[in-house]
């Protein structure tokens, strides 16, 4: 998962091309580090069709139009359906709308038409616009000026101009859409466009499952998904000279501001991911790792994982339902979960009880926090523990992780590891890939406890915030 937030600000998931694995792709644009998306509507089918997948995910919501092919279907009965899917909750544009001369599926009077009479209607629900413009550069602009559309503003998806278009856009208050064509040439017409405008106004786009950019496109991989937007984001950082983690954070800033989209999700007690459902069940922690991501952002996977309170067993239980739709149930949190030791061992319990198989991620503390050996109790409870070894000494443990048990904390973390060992509990360490850290001498200690190791990504936070 990248260390920044990712928009993509177009994308059609509800197309059946992704009824074969649509939540794997959502699944793995959040673990790309895509926190949001825009799922347009193009009639009347695809808006409904969008807003059932924004009612289902935190991270998309959707946008109701008539696109410019189906212009010719577009009438008073539409206009009004049109009305009411907009005012949804979830629907943050009018859009896809507009012209294309290109392929003229519709006659060009009717899109026209069509296209005026939906500025309208994005003027009086006050919503901004998701513009298709193909080959009709010149009535596109014409049309944005009569009807006024600069009072609502929007995108222009997959710029279709030059670096003086973009700029006409612009100045009439407008984005441009930065999609997969920005990766096929250096010296495209998209990446001129991306240069001549300030970064306040570009959002980036993958139009999935169209417009799959490189190197997704030469390799077999022709369908596109939204976990591509980050080769759009680094082809738009080496066009502009700017990081690409700047490009991240002012493109979903933009997206963010133009389609007024909450500044956080709700905090998320639960969450789903890999099949598994983890629980936040508390943001305190008794280290303070240097890599840790909680410092960075409170917004994972596109949940946000900073608590205003610590759930209660009963939220918890409500959250889990029937435990057996998961592969596991995995105590975690923006901190350590044995801090809340009760919590585990209430809902651990009413867990199996019910078939489900318990997991718990966690640092290793337990032993210290309540100073007592508590694995015989978490043997009752769960299935298996993950804990995060961080180091090959004592002295690295201390640098690196910063334990408030100070000097001696890496045995203890090392002795709970043979507890579980001992009590039959199914043990996983794992180290950050971070320079400070020798991942062959922590193997070695790995081995010499007699459980198996795993390596997580540099900088990207821990197993126990549900990184496996
Ligand atoms: S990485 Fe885990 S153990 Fe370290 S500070 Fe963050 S929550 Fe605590």
């Amino acid at each position: 998962m990248a260390d920044y937030v990712l928009a993509d600000t177009h994308v059609h998931l509800n197309l059946n091309r992704f009824d074969r694995d649509r939540e794997e792709v959502i699944k793995r644009a959040l673990g790309a580090g895509v926190g949001l998306m825009i799922n347009v509507g193009f009639d009347l089918a695809t808006t409904r069709g969008s807003i059932e997948l924004a009612e289902r995910h935190d991270s998309i919501y959707a946008t109701a139009g008539i696109h410019p092919h189906e212009a010719s279907s577009y009438n008073h009965a539409v206009e009004d359906e049109l009305r009411k899917l907009a005012a949804h909750p979830r629907v943050v544009a009018i859009g896809e709308i507009g012209l294309d001369y290109f392929r003229n599926l519709s006659p060009r009077g009717d899109q026209l038409r069509a296209f005026r009479a939906q500025i309208r209607l994005a003027r009086e629900l006050d919503l901004p616009l998701i513009i298709h413009n193909r080959d009709a550069l010149d009535d596109v602009l014409t049309t944005i000026d009569e009807e006024g559309a600069g009072e609502v503003g929007g995108v222009m998806h997959c710029f279709p101009g030059d670096a003086d278009y973009a700029r006409e856009v612009v100045d009439r208050g407008f984005h441009i859409g930065i999609g997969g064509p920005v990766t096929y040439s250096r010296e495209g017409k998209m990446v001129k466009a991306a240069r001549a405008v300030p970064l306040n106004r570009i959002l980036l786009e993958t139009d999935s499952p169209w417009l799959t950019p490189e190197p997704h496109k030469g390799q077999g991989t022709r369908r596109n998904e939204p976990a591509f937007v980050s080769e759009v984001a680094e082809a738009v950082a080496a066009a502009t000279g700017v990081r690409v983690e700047d490009i991240a954070r002012q493109t979903t800033g933009n997206a963010m501001r133009l389609f007024r989209i909450p500044e956080k999700p709700a905090p998320a007690i639960a969450y789903e991911m890999w099949g598994n459902l983890y629980l936040n069940i508390t943001n305190r922690c008794t280290n303070e790792c240097k890599f840790c991501i909680r410092y960075r952002t409170d917004i994972l996977w596109g949940y946000n994982l900073r608590l205003e309170r610590e759930p209660s067993t009963q939220e918890l239980l409500d959250a889990i339902g029937d435990p057996t739709r998961y592969r596991e149930i995995v105590f975690c949190g923006y901190g350590e979960p044995t801090m809340r030791l009760d919590v585990i061992k209430t809902v651990g319990a009413r867990v199996r009880e019910l078939g489900g198989k318990v997991r718990i991620d966690t640092n290793g503390h337990g032993n210290l926090i309540w100073n007592r050996n508590i694995v015989p109790e978490l043997a009752l409870v769960t299935d298996s523990v993950s804990v995060s070894l961080n180091a090959e000494s004592d002295t690295v443990y201390e640098s690196v992780c910063r334990p408030r048990f100070g000097a001696g904390t890496y045995e203890h973390v090392r002795s709970f590891v043979r507890e579980c060992v001992k009590a039959g509990i199914d043990v996983v360490v794992s180290v950050v890939d971070i320079p400070e850290i020798n991942i062959d001498s922590s193997r070695k200690v790995a081995d010499e406890l007699g459980v198996p190791f795993r390596v997580r990504g540099g900088g990207r936070g821990r197993p126990e915030n549900g990184g496996d």
